[in-house]
């Protein structure tokens, strides 16, 4: 490894020896039952769920089978035939309560997320602020999205058309393992509110913050059977619940969310796909460094950069390149980086061994075809089994892997460019598409960079946080990065069918009055002539 002159050599420090990275964290056996009442599993057959913190068991926890997946969605049908008849004030009040719950009972799910994913409290904080904003957001618009409106007939005054929203009627939801409490909650919300039951199957490490959104849901009102969880790999039990579902909501790889498109297309269902992404950070000359680097640090190591929408290339303009550098890798070097349940951490775990593989994979290559770590670049089993610094390199060249390869890890390539059409040619690399940035104190023309930028979302002077916490903005990526949007009116309407109903009164579409069919084509033919004259739409 090459280090950086101006690395500080005590990057994230020692580890804590008040902290003891083998604590055992197990739940009490009683709340493990409670949280796993809610889930359909009658396989017999259990796993053990183990925290990344000290990689000590947590629960042990039923699993499903495709018999469950019947029995979920059998519920869910015979459930939601009635809610789809119960008044959205009332669905909407049951977000409501839900929002109310999330907000008092913070701190038992912030443990929880912790528990499972091993990320700093910190980064677990945005998983309950984004579930209340997005029931908050929901709740309180549903009947903007939802209402029947009027559209104009053919024959306006004669022809009265109404467009409905019809609900889809069982919505599968697969969410991944990173923002385990949110990613089981949020997509599920709008959902219910358009009248749709869900069954959902979260990631198997995650379990837990999934079966206690249930719980919450439960406790705000929801009646039985219109939400419901299984548990299994997906390899397993994505099959059967993709043969089931009448919509299909997904959140985890491209690679197996290309998997859930061909089920969903052999069905000719609709299906959301939220994907992964390398996105790219551009940071031009006039840019204040101050907050490029502040943001940067967030958007790269957020849940040890497990998040979809995390940097992981960074551009910068040549005149600021130096400058932007030794102060992200010196902002890198005060942070605090360790497990637990408290505050305080700046960055915890990985969340697996295979995450970890991942991530010294990536590295390793890098070095080994001539990049520089400027800061980072090695596990940390001192503070648990999976944690590794937070790295930056320089010199990657296309030919490695992390060059394209979405790490998932907090590890950044910081590139140096000289114009902004080069820039924006560098972020539009790749087939990924899901969230850039861009950093200038000319919002002006961020704003104009920004819409050449190949992303769903791009944030100016933020990184990521702008649009994710915005919920009535959508969001989604753009090429292998996903298929449609969660959030704002196309986060609920995915879950509808739009149904137009038509009322024709007097006129009929047919000859009247003697008028052969020739003599209705010439009276019709003269009208499309006159409306076209008279402005008509
Ligand atoms: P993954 O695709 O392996 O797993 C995600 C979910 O799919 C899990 O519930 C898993 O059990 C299930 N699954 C796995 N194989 C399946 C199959 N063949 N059929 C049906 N379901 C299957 O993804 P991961 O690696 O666990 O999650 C990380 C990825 O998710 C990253 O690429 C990340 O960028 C992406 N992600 C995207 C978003 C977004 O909003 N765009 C959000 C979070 C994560």
């Amino acid at each position: 490894m090459t280090a950086h002159p101006d690395r500080p050599t005590e990057t994230t420090g020692p580890a804590d020896p008040e902290h003891d990275v083998t604590a055992s964290y197990a739940l009490e056996p009683s709340r493990v039952r409670e949280l796993t009442a809610r889930l359909v599993a009658t396989s017999g057959r259990e796993v053990t769920a183990y925290t990344p913190i000290s990689g000590q068991p947590l629960a042990v926890l039923p699993q499903s089978d495709e018999r469950d997946v019947e029995t979920a969605f059998s519920r869910a049908r015979r459930a939601q035939r009635a809610w789809a008849r119960t008044p959205l004030e009332e669905r909407a009040e049951v977000l409501l309560r839900l929002h109310d719950l999330v907000v008092d009972r913070q701190d038992e799910i912030l443990d929880l997320i912790c528990l499972e994913s091993g990320k700093a409290r910190k980064h677990a904080f945005d998983e309950p602020m984004h579930v209340a904003l997005t029931a908050r957001y929901y709740a309180r618009t549903a009947h903007q999205h939802l209402a029947p409106r009027r559209v104009r007939g053919v024959v306006p005054g004669l022809t009265r058309v109404q467009v409905n929203q019809v609900p889809k009627g069982v919505v599968g939801i697969i969410s991944p393992w990173n923002y385990p409490f949110t990613m089981a909650l949020c997509d599920g919300l709008p959902a219910l509110l358009a009248g749709n039951a869900v069954v959902i199957k979260p990631d198997a490490q995650t379990m837990l913050s999934a079966l206690y959104g249930a719980q919450l849901l439960e406790e705000a009102g929801l009646p039985d059977g219109l939400w419901n969880v299984v548990a299994g790999p997906g390899r397993e039990l994505g099959g059967p619940m993709t043969s089931r579902s009448d919509y299909v909501c997904f959140t985890g790889s491209t690679a197996t969310g290309k998997v859930i498109a061909a089920q969903c297309a052999e069905r000719l269902i609709g299906c959301s796909l939220e994907l992964g992404g390398k996105n790219p950070m551009l940071v031009l000359r006039d840019a204040s460094i101050g907050r490029a680097a502040e943001g940067a640090l967030r958007a790269m190591f957020s849940n040890a950069g497990q998040l979809c929408v995390s940097v992981e290339r960074l551009l910068v303009a040549d005149e600021v390149y130096d400058r932007f550098r030794d102060e992200l890798v010196r902002r890198i070097g005060a942070m605090t980086l360790r497990g637990g349940l408290d505050w305080g951490s700046d960055m915890g775990s990985l969340i697996s061994q295979d995450q970890l593989d991942t991530v010294v994979a990536h590295v390793e290559d890098a070095k080994a075809k001539g990049a520089t770590v400027l800061t980072g670049g090695r596990a940390r089993p001192d503070l648990g089994p999976y944690f590794y610094e937070p790295t930056v390199l320089e010199g990657v060249t296309p030919d490695m892997l992390c060059a394209g390869a979405e790490t998932f890890g907090p590890v950044v390539a910081l590139y140096r460019f000289s114009d902004e059409a080069e820039a924006v040619e560098r972020a539009n690399e790749g087939s990924y598409g899901l969230n850039g940035a861009i950093y200038s104190r000319d919002t002006r023309r961020a704003r104009a960079l920004a819409a050449q930028v190949k992303c769903g979302t791009v944030n100016v002077n933020e990184a990521f946080a702008a649009t994710f916490a915005s919920i009535e903005a959508p969001m989604g990526g753009m090429r292998e990065s996903g298929v449609g949007r969660r959030q704002g009116a196309e986060g609920i309407l995915r879950y509808t069918e739009t149904q137009s109903v038509a009322v024709q009164r007097l006129l009929r579409f047919s000859p009247v009055l003697g008028l052969g069919d020739e003599g209705y084509a010439k009276v019709m033919t003269a009208n499309l002539r006159l409306m076209r004259r008279l402005g008509a739409k």
